[in-house]
């Protein structure tokens, strides 16, 4: 059996957004997800927005809520075109030829388009809705006007839109039905932004769909999830998602960067997190001490980002650097992540694990090759680095010795992460972010860790690019417990 490789590398990186031309985007722009709500008519930020996150623990059965009737969703001349609008790709459907009707809506919709979200590398990778905080890698939203309304008119109704949300999974071996072949095909023809093709190959949107069970979703009433962001939605999002062959899904937001990711790297053979068997690690003379450029700078930092899974510090572009410690090139640091585990997956703490011992939390410091940019970067066995730190509480009261070193040392790191946990209360909502200017550097939250496990890896979130040269520091930082309690229950919340 031959593998059909739909490797499509756009490099749009020619294309210079202009302003003027879009008025919002997620990365690059005035008007990021967070200042979507300055714009002027705009409804984002208000009561009832969309994306959520489905908490399925308190999801009710209702059981009004009856099979949907689909009219010509598997006829394979609906879809006229698919075009880039410069945020998406989007296939626009032939016009009162698709309907939707039952599932609980109200009356009938007319279907009048579908496209795609897949996040950005910068924020957070993948769906726009979670479920129970998991993010899928893609989603695909079906849009149904009320039919009869013009798209203004359903706008100012609440239940004037219809959309239907599916999650679409990456899978290695999961067959890849041929129409999302057929449909990435095209996607080489719209590279540029406000390109438009025609599309005159067979494809139907149950094709796309394929095997996922309609009669399983979740209902909410919600908004358009970019701006004007309207408050119009009837959101139906099937608990059931699309699988797809990894080579279909659409990696970073930013058009100026849209990829299609050639291969989802998950499951490869070098994959992160592992265990640390300790008997099996090997001394490696080749591996000097780091030399760490500006860790105590304490401007250094420049926001924080509540990026739906983690608290994500963002460093000042070009200023934080590592160099040393068996890596043979020089990396810019990007940003510093916290890892806790999930509780609803039943992992709670660190990533790594030594001797399978897990540590209460890990953060992840991350850099890339100063001679590679980030694209190159995750191509590269080597282009980033990650440090990895074990996080765990001290241990105050049991007769352990203080000496006036850790005391002092215990002291100042106790600072510096009391100012950073006090900024979480300002960045709750996913998306949102807030500008350090606290004083706190790297080394005071971290203080001096020296010995070190050293692999090759890969990211541990999609696209799991095995790109990383991973360093595992042998000894934990020590914290109060407290803190770890503060980052800990800021991610139930
Ligand atoms: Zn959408
Ligand atoms: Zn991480």
């Amino acid at each position: 059996m031959g593998f059909l490789s739909v490797v499509l590398w756009l490099s749009l990186g020619l294309i210079v957004k202009d302003a003027a031309a879009s008025d919002w985007c997620y990365t690059g722009c005035e008007h990021t997800p967070t200042h979507w709500k300055e714009m002027s008519g705009s409804f984002c930020g208000e009561s009832k927005q969309s994306p959520i996150n489905i908490n399925t623990s308190v999801v009710r059965t209702d059981t009004k809520l009856l099979d949907f009737t689909f009219v010509n969703f598997s006829d394979k001349d609906v879809i006229e075109s698919i075009t880039n609008n410069g945020h998406t790709v989007k296939c626009i459907l032939k016009a009162n030829a698709v309907e939707v009707s039952g599932g609980g809506l109200n009356g009938t919709y007319s279907t009048i388009q579908f496209h795609f979200h897949w996040g950005d590398t910068e924020h957070h990778p993948g769906s726009e809705h979670t479920v129970n905080g998991e993010r899928y890698p893609m989603e695909m939203h079906v849009v149904s006007l009320k039919k009869g309304l013009t798209a203004d008119e359903a706008q100012e109704r609440p239940d004037g839109i219809a959309v239907l949300g599916f999650f679409i999974n990456a899978t290695e071996d999961g067959h890849m039905s041929e129409a999302w072949e057929t449909l990435t095909s095209y996607l080489g023809n719209i590279s540029e932004i406000d390109k438009t093709v025609e599309v005159n190959k067979k494809i139907s949107i149950s094709d796309l769909i394929g095997h996922v069970n309609l009669s399983k979703f979740y209902r909410y009433m919600g908004s358009l999830t970019t701006p004007n962001c309207s408050e119009a939605v009837v959101w139906t999002v099937f608990h059931e998602p699309i699988s797809v062959k990894s080579d279909v899904i659409i990696h970073d937001n930013s058009p100026s960067k849209w990829h299609l990711l050639p291969d989802s790297h998950c499951g490869g053979e070098h994959q992160s997190p592992i265990n640390i068997d300790k008997g099996s690690v090997e001394m490696d003379e080749s591996l000097n001490a780091f030399k760490f450029t500006n860790f105590d700078n304490k401007h250094a930092i420049s926001y924080m980002i509540n990026t739906g899974h983690t608290v994500k510090c963002v460093l000042k572009d070009d200023l934080v650097e590592v160099s040393g410690g068996g890596l043979g090139h020089d990396y810019f640091t990007l940003q510093f992540h916290f890892h806790w585990g999930n509780e609803s997956q039943d992992s709670e703490g660190s990533e790594h694990t030594v001797d399978f011992k897990r540590y209460p939390m890990e953060v992840h410091i991350v850099h890339k090759r100063k001679d590679l940019t980030l694209d190159e970067a995750l191509m590269t066995p080597d282009g980033l680095a990650v440090l990895g730190f074990f996080i765990e509480a001290e241990q105050t009261s049991n007769g352990h010795s203080d000496s006036d070193e850790t005391a002092h040392r215990t002291s100042s790191n106790r600072e510096a992460w009391q100012k950073l946990t006090n900024y979480l209360s300002t960045i709750e909502d996913i998306d949102s972010e807030v500008k350090v200017t606290n004083e706190i550097s790297i080394d005071d939250l971290l203080g001096s860790v020296k010995s070190y496990y050293r692999y090759s890896g890969s990211l541990t979130t999609p696209s799991c690019n095995e790109a990383v040269v991973w360093t595992v520091f042998e000894e934990s930082v020590k914290v109060d417990h407290d803190l770890i309690v503060v980052l800990q229950d800021w991610n139930a919340a």
